[in-house]
């Protein structure tokens, strides 16, 4: 550790949870990285201020061109580059110089800014795993083709990556994603009816943003995951299992067919996966807690519950499916969400909402990028304006 070399790092969406703990990552290394650029939706400006001033960007981008402006103001007297719009985040995406580029943003708007940095050849941190979701064949053609690293910064992702073997590639007999099972395991068909959004954000064992713990607690997040896990390890469904694992510490594992299976454990804290991905392929010495078995005491697994949370199924179906079906399943969720976020649709209306978006919908395979931000666009539309209408209530 600690060669000449620092590492330059873009981070897209450094103002959310991962991006956040990207930067805490980062203050454990200081020598080792700088950050070069960072990007913002505009959601929390003051925040994104005390980035600019704390890690000196040469870029800067906010999608939200009056947060741009406010921000251009206050930093008139720096160097920095501050841009915006969906061509500032790219800008910053293939920024040169720059090594490695966290892919932090949340939903399907990460997609354009993260094949850009892969066309423009950089290694990819990749947390923003809709990107995968809604394009991942195009996305994998593009890191081969470029031969850049994409480094999974999901944590189920991140313990595969290292328990899988490729010497050994040709005897694993299935990848087990663990899942905590959300705030919500346990609950009755009844007792799901009537959940709030403030319920289903308050996650057991992880902290993130809002659109992913809703995912978390509808199961889709164990979904997209599957899809994502496919693409990143080119494996077929039929060898993807899914285990519930409420406590969290086992991430993933990988089962080969001698019956050997590798698993990853650690405590739930993202900065982990995170570093591994910066560093890759060495492993970097930290301070952070090490595990108490002891403490821990108890392991233990159930199935997940697929009547209860159809998103998991609804998924591996759309990946089975594959064409344009994922990018519906992830776009018609991604709406869902939003207006469940909102209060103008209930819990269970966010798998029942996916589902319609599915069946009404046509398939195109080897859908071109076009394709597929047309379909994400189109279907956002109809969630809002024609589906969601007549389920409420
Ligand atoms: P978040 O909502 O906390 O942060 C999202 C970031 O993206 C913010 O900086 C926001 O300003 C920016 N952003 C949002 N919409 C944007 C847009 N349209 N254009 C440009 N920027 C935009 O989300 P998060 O929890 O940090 O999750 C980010 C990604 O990482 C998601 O894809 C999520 O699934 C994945 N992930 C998160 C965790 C976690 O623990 N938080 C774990 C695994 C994977
Ligand atoms: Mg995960």
């Amino acid at each position: 550790m600690g060669g000449l070399m620092q590492k330059k790092i873009a981070l897209l969406g450094s103002t959310g949870s991962i991006g956040l703990q990207t930067l805490q990552v980062v203050d454990m290394f200081p020598e080792q990285f700088k950050v070069a650029a960072i990007t913002s939706g505009g959601n929390r400006v003051d925040l994104l201020e005390k980035q600019i001033t704390k890690y000196n960007p040469q870029v800067v981008s906010v999608t939200n061109e009056e947060c741009a402006k406010k921000i251009k103001g206050k930093f008139a007297s720096r160097q920095i580059k501050i841009l915006s719009g969906l061509e500032g985040v790219v800008e910053a995406a293939v920024m040169k110089g720059v090594d490695i580029v966290v892919a932090a943003i949340s939903g399907a708007a990460g997609l354009v800014p993260t094949l850009a940095a892969i066309k423009s050849g950089k290694d990819i941190a990749l947390a923003n795993k809709e990107t995968l979701v809604a394009a991942g064949g195009l996305v994998m053609e593009e890191v081969r083709k470029n031969g850049v690293n994409l480094l999974p910064v999901d944590s189920e992702h991140s313990a595969v990556f290292q328990c899988f073997a490729p010497e050994h590639a040709g005897t694993v007999a299935s990848i087990v994603l663990t899942a905590s099972g959300g705030p919500f395991r346990g609950y009755s068909l009844d007792a799901l009816k009537n959940v709030t959004p403030e319920e289903a954000i308050k996650h057991p064992n992880w902290s993130m943003g809002s659109k992913i713990s809703i995912d978390s607690a509808t199961l889709m997040n164990k979904g997209l995951e599957v899809i994502e896990a496919h693409w990143l390890f080119g494996i077929d469904y039929s060898r993807i299992e899914v285990v519930v694992h409420p406590q969290s510490i086992i991430h993933s594992m990988v089962r080969y067919g001698d019956g050997s299976i590798l698993a990853h454990l650690g405590y739930p804290d993202m900065r982990i996966p995170i570093q591994f991905a910066l560093t890759y392929p060495e492993r970097w010495v930290n301070t952070l807690e090490q595990l108490d078995f002891a403490q821990i005491g108890t392991l233990t697994f159930e199935k997940p519950d697929l009547q209860k949370f159809p998103s998991l199924e609804l998924a591996y179906c759309a990946g089975e499916e594959g064409g344009i079906m994922p990018a519906i399943l992830n776009a018609a969720n991604e709406a869902a969400v939003e207006m469940f976020l909102k209060g103008q649709i209930k819990f269970l209306q966010i798998p029942r909402l996916v589902e319609t978006a599915l069946a009404k919908s046509k398939q195109i395979t080897n859908p071109s990028l076009e394709d597929i931000l047309e379909a994400d666009k189109v279907i956002r539309m109809e969630i809002k304006n024609v589906y969601g209408k007549g389920l409420i209530n």
